[in-house]
């Protein structure tokens, strides 16, 4: 199909356009991809703005639960909802995370709902770009709020938060009063924690948890683009949908905070800046996979590990090729 004529079938809220250009981006073929920067610049204009709200949260805290309840909440108030995921252990355990057709039933049927798998790639700059580029896919499509759902680990919290709006770590009730393993970055991240699960015998829990996260946020540092009480922690029972409105409430009012305030445009320039530094260097580390450097570090490997050349030089000979390279294309 002809790009132009894809774009505009994404613009009119084509679903399976849409499809097709995620399939696009989430090409490696080069060909493909400049099909796919192309496509991107044809729809970098379409004026809309989706709700990017990043998802976090070790498996079984419920995510899948979560993003069900709460994208059918987004639904019935008449928004359109896209979910996308970062998880770039996909492809070593054979299997997307929301790959598992039991995850989501209700959402997966929706006609205002779009949900797409993980690419099947093991490099996370990789995942992240074409994640990247699925989000600017969907906001031009008409989706209202794209979810971007990661399980932690690695980096992929930090690459889920430089490409959403929001960000929101969803947490277990704790057993006894030990805090979980969150590290300090991760609830640095965060704009909203959600303890999950508050219902049944578990809710007493969950408000417990709740209050300890409430007391260690607070002794974080306020961050400039945040108004008074944010980040907040909250409970939440996704399979009663209980504190879900009141969550989405938190959520729109943090959002018109900052656009009232010249954050919310700033951040999103911010991220596009970050993202353009690591393109660069992805495409850089990438080049060193690739034919002729690939065979050259080979060699030269050896010949260091024969000592017929020191390390450093040998270092300065294929950095001096990757640039002779990069200008004779
Ligand atoms: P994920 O791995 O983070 O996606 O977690 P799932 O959504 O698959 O949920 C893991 C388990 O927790 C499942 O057995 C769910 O039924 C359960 N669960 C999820 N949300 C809730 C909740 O709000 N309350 C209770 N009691 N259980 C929940």
């Amino acid at each position: 199909m002809d790009i132009n004529e894809l774009a505009e079938r994404l613009l009119a809220g084509d679903r399976r356009a849409l499809a097709r250009a995620i399939t696009l981006v989430e090409s490696g073929r080069d060909d493909h991809r400049a099909q796919a920067l192309e496509l991107m610049e044809l729809v970098q204009h379409s004026g809309r703005q989706a709700l990017r709200l990043g998802l976090s949260g070790t498996p079984g805290v419920g995510k899948s639960t979560f993003i069900e309840s709460f994208g059918m909440m987004l639904i019935e108030q008449g928004l359109k909802v896209a979910v996308l995921a970062v998880d770039p252990s996909s492809a070593r355990s054979g299997g997307s995370i929301l790959g598992d057709k039991t995850r989501m039933e209700l959402l997966t049927r929706e006609k205002n709902a779009f949900i797409r798998p993980s690419p099947s790639q093991t490099n996370l700059g990789g995942v992240a770009r074409r994640t990247r580029e699925a989000t600017q896919l969907c906001e031009a499509a008409g989706y209202d709020v794209v979810l971007i759902e990661t399980v932690g680990v690695g980096q992929s919290e930090t690459v889920v938060a430089q490409m959403s709006d929001v960000f929101l770590l969803l947490l277990a009730p704790a057993g006894g009063d030990e805090l979980q393993g969150v590290k300090r970055g991760i609830m640095e991240m965060a704009d909203l924690i959600l303890v999950n699960k508050a219902d049944g015998d578990l809710k007493a829990a969950a408000q417990r948890t709740r209050a300890d996260y409430a007391g260690a946020l607070h002794l974080l540092r306020r961050r400039p683009q945040d108004p008074e009480g944010f980040p907040k922690a909250a409970t939440v029972s996704a399979i009663e949908s209980a504190g879900l409105s009141e969550a989405w409430a938190e959520m729109q009012s943090l959002v018109q905070w900052r656009k009232e305030h010249g954050h919310y445009d700033q951040t999103r320039a911010d991220q596009a800046q970050y993202w353009f530094a690591q393109d660069i260097r992805n495409g850089l580390l990438g080049q060193l996979d690739r034919e002729p450097l690939k065979t050259a570090i080979t060699d030269f490997a050896q010949q260091v590990g024969r000592g017929e050349l020191t390390a450093s030089r040998a270092a300065e000979q294929v950095l001096a090729a990757l640039t002779a390279s990069g200008t004779s294309k």
